[in-house]
């Protein structure tokens, strides 16, 4: 058994920045794709922006049981069609794992139903990360904290639901804190966003980094399969009562219609 995973990623830095270029010249997409890989229980594949249907077709996702998702300069250019059919994969029990700057995009806003806004700033500070659940499956090797040289700060207030668990906060150079990984359960779906991943610093070759991801994976991956049925709303007859009833008062449907959407 292996998790089919599919690494999107946005994939324009890495063509327009000498930097990120510099530090991911085969796009962040295929490094992270090839840690996870690295892993006998993960198969990891890729998909960018720029493929038709974004690399998402129907077919692929419906193939796919982990979707993680980097995006970041052009959220916009990702059609509401394709955020509505991951949302839809997600409910039915796809695992989603959105990194960093993918806090805005398309599909995890879609998700969250909240801005999912932070605070931010791009100075190359310390970032330290604090396991604060350490029996947590993606806490699974890591220790009580690690650091990285140089990220992006992210800030609280992070605009999101109150998560399912909280497995790390982050703190940074100038004094902020952040809820750096946090998971949520929609519809028979898991979501678990992680924060660290600015483009410029080699986050993704990390070590540490590249452990909370898979463990991720392994954790969002649901084994029995997709719950078509979330999506219906079936109207129940008076004579399939579970127990015998006598239809009473006025009513506005007639047998076996259809309830509104
Ligand atoms: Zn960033």
């Amino acid at each position: 058994m292996t998790i089919n995973t599919v690494v999107w990623g946005e994939n324009i830095h890495e063509h327009i920045n000498e930097t990120v270029r510099s530090i991911y010249p085969d796009g962040m997409h295929n490094t992270i794709a090839d840690a996870l890989n690295t892993n006998p229980e993960i198969s990891a594949t890729t998909a960018t922006l720029q493929e038709p249907e974004h690399g998402l077709s129907q077919e692929r996702l419906d193939k796919t049981d982990v979707l993680v998702w980097w995006g970041h300069k052009d959220h916009g250019a990702v059609q509401d069609e394709i955020v509505e059919r991951v949302a839809k994969r997600v409910w039915e029990g796809m695992g989603l794992i959105v990194l960093h700057s993918g806090h805005f995009s398309k599909p995890f806003k879609r998700l969250m139903g909240t801005p999912c806004a932070l605070k931010w700033r791009e100075a190359g500070e310390r970032e330290r990360l604090w396991t604060i659940n350490p029996r947590h499956p993606i806490a699974a090797g890591l220790p009580e904290h690690f650091e990285l040289e140089n990220e992006e700060m992210y800030g609280e207030q992070f605009s999101v639901p109150e998560p399912l668990e909280t497995v790390f906060i982050s703190w940074l150079q100038g004094g902020e804190v952040f809820r750096s990984g946090l998971t949520w359960r929609s519809g028979a779906g898991n979501i678990f966003y992680f924060r660290p991943g600015h483009e410029t610093y080699p986050t993704y070759h990390d070590a540490n980094v590249q452990k909370v991801i898979s463990n991720s994976v392994k954790w969002a991956y649901n084994p029995v399969g997709a719950l078509k049925s979330i999506h219906d709303a079936p109207n129940v007859p008076v004579d399939k009562a579970l127990e015998p009833i006598e239809e009473r008062g006025p009513k506005l449907h007639k047998a076996g219609e259809a309830g509104y959407r």
